[in-house]
């Protein structure tokens, strides 16, 4: 994914929570021991008065970031649940970080690595176990540092093809060749965790939700390849695989069309904050719109009402191209929003240690229930 430029809708609301700390950190409070001079007479008044005056203007400039960021007492950096209640048993938190861990484990998986091999099969392998027909879409591309040709593959795990309402739930599987915004080491290791491996590892824990379906549901599990199999930003294509997959689609159309689509790209930040992408809104706004009122209503948290980045992401060939309506959950603010917040996006902080399963297996929870909720037949799937 890439980023189109950042929303102008960036509110002061979105202000980093560990600023009003830093300021609090370098400037703790005074005791009146501190304001003894060495031989323990009290400092003459002047000096008092300037501290005073600062420790005022410090304790105002706190509290005004504090009641614009709107985070006031809650702590800094302290990563919040992202559901107000517990996350259901179904969607195990703990599996879903195993997931992404098997697929890190493989190391960095960019297109035509042997890496990248290994995690097609597995996932194969993994999707077939769960009773569904995979397919690879393989097609020949170039690389396009020496203009060899290259294999890529989509993989399709599709249930259902037959029933009246079908869904893409979609995510990219391959991995960025470098960690070309790393400030230490930009030709270093990039293993993808949350690029790559979270949205892969929902869709993993999502084909494991999908046995009491309402009748009238078909789902396909789609991998895209070739998301970011970019060596250098300005001479190299995204979203070949989507793109792709998109044209295909067109060219021949599937018996039944998607409804809708759904992208999973880095959703499994520690620290989740999935505010509506701004292309999302543009193309599907009733998906977005359903999809962030299921959250709402399950008390997921991390889902926020208010957009924030405009990105360029597979959803857009599949909006463009496809026609069908897809949006991008994605927290692209990697770990927090704020402006100087650190962010892990392409760099080798991009590991499962800054990941969690609890962020996955939230958005499995909202992914499944706003689908059930779609449903003309039933809605008895529990939550
Ligand atoms: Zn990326």
């Amino acid at each position: 994914m890439t980023k189109a430029f950042v929303s102008a809708s960036h509110s002061l609301a979105d202000q980093p929570r560990q600023q009003s700390l830093t300021i609090r950190r370098d400037h703790p409070p005074r005791s009146d021991s501190d304001r003894q001079s060495s031989d323990g007479s009290p400092r003459p008044s002047y000096p008092t008065w300037t501290f005073l005056a600062l420790g005022l203007i410090i304790g105002l400039v706190v509290i005004l970031i504090a009641v614009l960021s709107g985070v006031g007492g809650r702590g800094a950096v302290v990563a919040e649940s992202p559901a107000v209640g517990p996350i259901p048993d179904r969607y195990d938190a703990g599996r879903a970080m195993g997931y992404l861990n098997q697929l890190c484990d493989l190391g960095p998986r960019p297109s035509g690595s042997p890496a990248m091999v290994r995690q097609q099969q597995l996932l194969e392998d993994f999707f077939a176990k769960r009773g569904a027909t995979v397919t690879r879409q393989g097609f020949e591309t170039r690389n396009p540092n020496d203009g060899s040709a290259l294999e890529m593959t989509n993989l399709i795990a599709s249930w259902h093809p037959d029933r009246p309402k079908r869904f893409l739930f979609c995510a990219h599987y391959d991995t960025r060749p470098y960690p070309d915004r790393d400030p230490h080491n930009k030709r270093g290791v990039f293993i993808g965790a949350n690029d790559g491996a979270s949205g892969t590892a929902g869709l993993m824990e999502l084909a494991n939700q999908l046995d009491d379906l309402p009748s009238d549901i078909g789902v396909d599990l789609v991998m895209f390849d070739g998301e970011e199999f970019v060596w250098q930003e300005r001479r190299d294509r995204y979203f070949i695989g989507s793109t792709y997959f998109a044209n295909q689609y067109k060219t021949e159309p599937p018996k039944i069309g998607y409804q809708s689509g759904v992208l999973f790209d880095m959703i499994g930040d520690k620290e989740l904050k999935l505010y509506y992408e701004v292309n999302s809104l543009r193309y599907a706004k009733d998906v977005a719109r359903s999809f962030w009122k299921t959250a709402d209503r399950l008390g997921v948290q991390a889902f926020v009402m208010r957009q924030r980045h405009e990105l360029r992401d597979d959803h857009l060939p599949l909006n463009q191209i496809a026609g069908i309506p897809t949006i991008d959950v994605i927290d692209f603010d990697y770990p927090r929003p704020g402006i100087g917040a650190p962010s892990y996006w392409h760099t080798q902080q991009d590991v499962p240690a800054n990941c969690s399963g609890e962020s996955i297996a939230a958005v499995v929870w909202v992914a499944h229930q706003w689908m059930i909720s779609q449903s003309s037949v039933s809605n008895q799937t529990n939550q």
